[in-house]
């Protein structure tokens, strides 16, 4: 049976691959990568970072590795998982979220009977955490479309909302239930995803590695006052039905059913008012989109509406959170969800 993943255990093993450039690190890897730097003090508890779960979103990975090239000791031990390495190097440097025939990397953690190698590469990984005494964990991610640096936590706690802070005043409560490593792993200890802005911009880059230096260098994540974050919970999920072929901006025509306006994402964790146009379609074309709840109900007539000259319009006002800005990533997850804001 082939590895399902790498295993380093101690800076002695790591050194080695990590020479070269950030990209030489993920050719040498070529499979996801699990890593352990011991702790300093005896008995002390865990951390894990992890990043690159989607191959397209490099700015935690560089940051990682910036960290790792320090040789730094903690008085933890340091995990460390680098996600989809296969994803990040096929077709050009991460070019893509996931490769055709894979699953989300993201997606997969915590199936009760895993059925493909991804599944149990993840099932592997979370049995060896199993064994760990973890204390927090923080997984790193980009965003496609314009979003503020915000946290998600799939698990609403006093200590989830403590380590949220640490990084961002904007905290998104992920109630749908999707297989994250984060959904995995939030009922043992804190767990947030970080969004770290659009991926290849060097300031996100920097964000990232101070989000990263600060995870490390906190002494506890235990609750104290409640912190000041503006919380706000994860509702709908909107996507493009599945034979709907459609474009941001441009115009319809012979293949194209429903033109996207552009711009939309410049409201993320903001506002779209009942009213707006999302779009154009054929007049006397149904809503070409589709709105789900945490259940899977769908809610689209809630939400949406055609105009009788073909425009898709908002019928409420919404909050909507990581709108998407091109139709590949549309497709492999979703092009918003809608949230609210909780008290
Ligand atoms: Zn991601």
């Amino acid at each position: 049976m082939l590895d399902l993943y790498h295993r380093f255990d101690g800076y002695e093993q790591l050194k080695p691959v990590l020479d070269g450039s950030d990209e030489d690190v993920l050719v040498r890897l070529g499979k996801p990568t699990l890593v352990r730097v011991p702790g300093t003090e005896p008995g002390g508890r865990a951390r894990l970072v992890s990043c690159l779960l989607h191959g397209n979103e490099d700015s935690g990975y560089r940051a990682v590795l910036r960290v790792l090239r320090e040789g730094a000791r903690y008085p933890f031990d340091l995990w460390v998982l680098i996600g989809n390495v296969r994803a990040a190097v096929t077709g050009g440097w991460y070019a893509h979220r996931f490769l055709e025939g894979q699953e989300d990397f993201n997606r997969v953690w915590g199936w009760q009977e895993p059925t493909t190698k991804m599944r149990r590469c993840a099932d592997a990984v979370l049995d060896e955490l199993r064994l760990v005494d973890l204390e927090a964990c923080v997984d790193l991610h980009n965003n496609t479309g314009a979003n503020p640096h915000y946290c998600v936590l799939p698990q609403l706690s006093p200590d989830g909302l403590e380590l949220a802070s640490l990084f961002s005043h904007t905290v998104l409560h992920w109630g749908l239930r999707l297989h994250t490593l984060m959904e995995a792993l939030s009922p043992r200890c804190p767990a947030v995803a970080l969004e770290c802005g659009l991926p290849r911009h060097a300031e996100n880059l920097e964000w990232a590695s101070s989000a990263v230096r600060r995870f490390l260098a906190r002494e506890s994540f235990e609750a104290r006052t409640p912190p000041a974050v503006t919380l706000f919970e994860q509702c709908y999920k909107v996507v493009v039905r599945p034979e709907v072929p459609f474009t941001f901006g441009g115009a319809l025509s012979e293949d194209v059913d429903l033109v996207l306006s552009v711009g939309l994402d410049t409201h993320n964790f903001g506002m779209l008012f009942a009213g707006t146009r999302i779009g154009v379609v054929e007049p006397g074309a149904a809503v070409p989109l589709c709105v789900t709840d945490a259940r899977g109900v769908d809610v689209t007539d809630r939400f949406l509406d055609v105009t009788p000259d073909g425009v898709l319009v908002l019928r409420q006002d919404v909050i909507p959170v990581m709108m998407v800005t091109n139709a590949v990533q549309a497709r492999q997850d979703c092009l918003f969800y809608i949230a609210r804001r909780r008290a």
